[in-house]
């Protein structure tokens, strides 16, 4: 990739150390070379890790200029496969370090230009509990207008909060920061009892978007414990699906989280024993740590069907399908998205390596450069067009062949609560 530096001269154009301007447009240049948004998406991700503020607009070069202006840096690259691009970024004068990691990052993106292959694993994206959360509190801000309070994140994803923020949800950690009277939902996550009783003392109008599969288990957790058993539930502690699960009988539930806890387990009665899991767990570690307890505890009870759910299963196996044949795998999901989390350790266990990603931003340049399959798939909690983002800009950095490998279809539809009108 060929790369020029030019002084910038934009009237107005102002830059600090640590500020940098991607061109959307260079004044002079060429706009079909424009650089392609794929691009521009992974310059601003990449030096925006770097730790600089990343501005966007329209540049205009010179050749010529004083000392005092900001450096525009240019790279002229032509992708296989794809139309040609000039990349430019402005640095503020002086700025060393701004002018060495645009260099850096113009020479990993240009390693990371190739034609490549994309296998889209099939089924990703929002399964039939998180459509119905959104609907809920979509349905909710129109026709009771903002704010709607949410309790925790209505689903975990970042890009699905921001949105509904915008229209007029307020997340809230705490019923406590809901005022007296107001309406409140009630996350896909589900909620304790003592959740709901704190939401009556405070007079809240509940409407609950907890996902029927959660429901289930929690009714599974009251069954359970009205037998006298102990209740073992297979879970990652913290999350607020273990958290509202254990809550339905704290006195009678025990997490375990590994084998390792298994080992360890005292229970009262081994023969008042029963199991429970989070919905979101890897199919295959959880079979291992049920087998553990079943070896244990041979009265073990296991619940009526399968506690991990239906989109959780499908994502692991599309994974699972796409993962073997490609160099790389991009997980579109949050950080705290726990099925998202299970579909990037699936791939590494299977030796392959896989990023979560929130969005194309965060695609590294450097994890590009060799990958001439990428698998791509996402946590049940990401919104599908951040998929279709994640294709487009990969095609920008080269010819992509896209194919997707469906292991099966999903047709489920969960209703909307009473009190929520159906669009
Ligand atoms: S991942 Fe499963 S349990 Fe969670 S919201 Fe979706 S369908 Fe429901």
């Amino acid at each position: 990739m060929r790369t020029e530096t030019l002084a910038v001269r934009s009237g107005d154009l102002a830059l600090a150390p640590d500020d940098v301007v991607i061109a959307e447009g260079i004044e002079g240049e060429d706009p079909c070379t424009f650089p392609s948004p794929g691009s521009r998406r992974l310059l601003h991700g990449e030096l925006r890790r770097r730790g600089f503020t990343v501005h966007s607009g329209t540049l205009r070069a010179a050749t010529t200029g004083s000392p005092g202006d900001p450096v525009l840096h240019l790279a002229r690259c032509a992708p296989p496969g794809a139309r040609k691009q000039i990349l430019g970024v402005a640095t503020a004068p002086g700025d060393e370090r701004a002018r060495a990691a645009v260099r850096e990052v113009f020479r990993e993106l240009g390693a990371a230009f190739r034609t490549r292959t994309v296998l889209l694993a099939s089924p990703r994206s929002f399964c039939a509990g998180v459509d119905r959360a959104i609907e809920i509190v979509e349905r909710v801000l129109t026709d009771r207008g903002s704010p709607v309070y949410v309790r925790k994140q209505i689903v975990h994803n970042i890009h699905v909060v921001r949105n509904l923020e915008r229209r007029g949800a307020v997340f809230v950690d705490d019923l406590d920061e809901v005022p007296v009277g107001a309406t409140v939902v009630f996350s896909a996550h589900g909620v304790s009892p003592a959740v709901r009783r704190r939401a009556a003392e405070r007079d809240l109008d509940v409407i609950d978007a907890t996902c029927p599969l959660v429901t289930k288990v929690h009714a599974e957790a009251r069954r359970f414990a009205q037998h006298g058993d102990t209740v073992v539930f297979i879970g990652h502690a913290g999350h607020e699906e273990t958290e509202g699960t254990l809550g339905e009988a704290p006195d009678h539930m025990v997490l375990v989280e590994s084998v390792a806890d298994v080992a360890a387990l005292r229970v009262p009665d081994p023969e008042r024993i029963s199991y429970l899991t989070q919905t979101t767990l890897a199919v295959d570690e959880t079979a291992g740590i049920v087998a553990a307890l079943a070896e244990r505890f041979p009265a073990l009870r296991a619940p009526r069907s399968e506690d991990i759910c239906y989109a959780t299963t499908n994502r692991q196996e599309a994974l699972r399908a796409v993962a073997d044949d490609a160099d790389l795998v991009l997980v579109v999901g949050s950080v705290n998205s726990s099925n998202s989390q299970r579909l990037v350790e699936l791939s590494n266990r299977r030796g392959t390596a896989a990023r979560l990603i929130d969005d194309a931003s965060d695609i590294r340049p450097a994890d590009l450069r060799d990958a001439a399959v990428v698998g791509l798939t996402a946590g049940a909690s990401a919104p599908p067009e951040l998929v279709e983002e994640v294709v487009d800009v990969l095609a920008g950095l080269g010819a992509a062949t896209v194919k997707e490998r469906e292991v099966t279809q999903e047709n489920v539809h969960f209703a909307l609560p009473r009190g929520v009108c159906a669009r």
